[in-house]
């Protein structure tokens, strides 16, 4: 499978489609789920174009991951929810339920979060 250029994440690292920035570094960018599933939702994507986790672990850089792993952290600590607790969520493909092909790490908190899938 060959990245999507057209996916909408690609989209907002173009500009064409906006978003509400909450962090960018040389190779982030940090910005809020358009349809929040907890009070702090912010979506952190590499500006790369990595289809998913796997993806990104095997070809990304070393500075890549490095500058990803701590922008999650950043986001934590901008929004105030590190002292209250947070969870960081990314959905790899089908069974992941990966809605859009770019990958981004969910951070959630501002509010207990809940189990950590629903039972079926
Ligand atoms: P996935 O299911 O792929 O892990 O999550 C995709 C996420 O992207 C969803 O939480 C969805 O609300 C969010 N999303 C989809 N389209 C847009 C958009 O245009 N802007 C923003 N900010 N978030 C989006």
């Amino acid at each position: 499978m060959s990245y999507d250029e057209t996916n909408i994440f690609a989209h907002i690292l173009r500009g064409d489609i906006p978003c509400t920035k909450i962090l960018e570094d040389e190779h982030c960018l940090a910005f809020a789920d358009i349809n929040p599933a907890a009070p702090v939702h912010v979506l952190v994507i590499p500006k790369g174009s990595y289809i998913d986790w796997s993806d990104f672990a095997q070809n990304a850089t070393d500075k890549e991951q490095a500058a990803f792993t701590r922008m999650i952290h950043k986001v934590a600590e901008t929004t105030g929810i590190l002292e209250t607790g947070y969870r960081v969520v990314s959905n790899i493909g089908q069974n992941g339920h990966q809605e859009v092909p770019h990958l981004h790490a969910h951070v959630l908190g501002g509010a207990p979060i809940g189990p950590m899938v629903s039972s079926r």
